[in-house]
């Protein structure tokens, strides 16, 4: 039997349909990434990944983080799942950073992970083991590249009078208030909206910034300086439960906002407070106003953001990436 030129035609044509039609369907099978949903519409209180997946090590759980590419002194969203709410799970990191509250919510765990300014670049890794390292067995696990990043160093002197009467006593106390009203959280989000800008301003010194004063050893910077006029308002960024509001050698006038699993923002140098420790503070509210009280040579904010002890970029606290996590409001929801 003999095949005719139009046959042979057909044929091609018939095998070139196949292979589109497969291609076509590819496409309905991987999704395009999704866009983060607005706060508080419809799709934001539905539990659903709203990223690409870069980590799978089994054909159903997935552990997915954001960004895809962090800097020293950048926080992780991480997301992992579906777990049973039975398992107990750990995070854990090999870099230096801090790991927040893990916070579970229709079968996910959510975690903040700060990665310390002093982080070297370099490839490290997340697992999420059920029980703990001693006892238990990896059940997700990520690769993560962290890019190199340059901090500036500056050098200036401050006078001997903006310490005068300081002893090392009276520092370590208020070293100590400070530490533990950032270690006192809600272990879910209080957050419910992207987070706002505390203060407009003029960024005089950069977060991270290795900085020489009076010919001291060097140190970092571990927030951001934001330079206005003396009594400008500060307001809250998001929704949170004041920790501290008073006065610090250093920090001056100092307010600590926690926003709930274990991320809390600093605010020093106040001229005044207009919040008081214990306080529910809405979103956009005024906590105080712009000074130059404890350690500091004019009118400035000095804002810090912390995932629990280790403080990390407070511009990237303005992403509103941080979403991706449910607020709290959607347990409430579901349960
Ligand atoms: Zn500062």
């Amino acid at each position: 039997m003999k095949f005719g030129p139009a046959f042979k035609v057909m044929i091609i044509l018939i095998a070139v349909f196949l292979v589109a039609s497969f291609f076509f369907l590819l496409e309905d099978i991987v999704p395009a990434s999704t866009p983060v949903p607005a706060p508080g519409s419809e799709q934001a209180q539905k539990i659903i990944p709203l990223f690409p997946v870069f980590a799978e090590t089994d054909s159903e759980k997935e552990l997915i983080f954001y960004p895809q590419l962090p800097a020293p002194g950048d926080f992780m969203i991480v997301e992992a799942g579906p777990l049973s709410d039975e398992v107990e799970v750990e995070l854990a990191i090999d870099f230096p950073g801090s790991i927040s509250h893990l916070y579970r919510l229709g079968g996910l765990l959510y975690a903040v992970v700060a990665i310390s300014y002093n982080t070297e670049p370099g490839s490290y890794s997340l697992i999420i083991r059920a029980g703990n390292e001693e006892q238990g067995s990896d059940i997700l696990s990520a690769d993560i590249l962290i890019s190199d990043k340059e901090f500036l160093t500056s050098q200036f002197s401050m006078p001997a009078s903006r310490t005068e009467g300081w002893t090392a006593e009276r520092l370590a106390e208020d070293r100590e208030k400070v530490r533990l009203a950032r270690e006192t959280t809600e272990p879910y989000p209080l957050w419910t909206e992207r987070f706002i800008n505390p203060l407009e301003g003029r960024i005089t010194s950069e977060y991270g910034a290795i900085r020489i004063i009076n010919q001291n050893p060097p140190r970092r910077h571990s927030g951001i300086d934001i330079a206005t006029e003396e009594g400008e308002p500060i307001i809250a960024p998001n929704r949170g439960v004041v920790r501290l509001s008073e006065f610090l050698l250093s920090g001056g006038y100092t307010v600590i906002i926690d926003h709930g699993m274990g991320l809390s923002s600093t605010y020093m140098h106040l001229h005044e407070l207009a919040v008081k420790t214990g306080e529910v503070v809405e979103r956009g509210e005024k906590i105080g106003t712009v000074g130059m009280t404890g350690y500091a040579t004019g009118p400035h904010l000095h804002w810090e953001v912390n995932i629990g002890q280790v403080p990390v970029n407070p511009e990237q606290l303005l992403d509103n990436e941080l979403l991706w996590i449910p607020p709290a409001y959607v347990m409430q929801k579901i349960n």
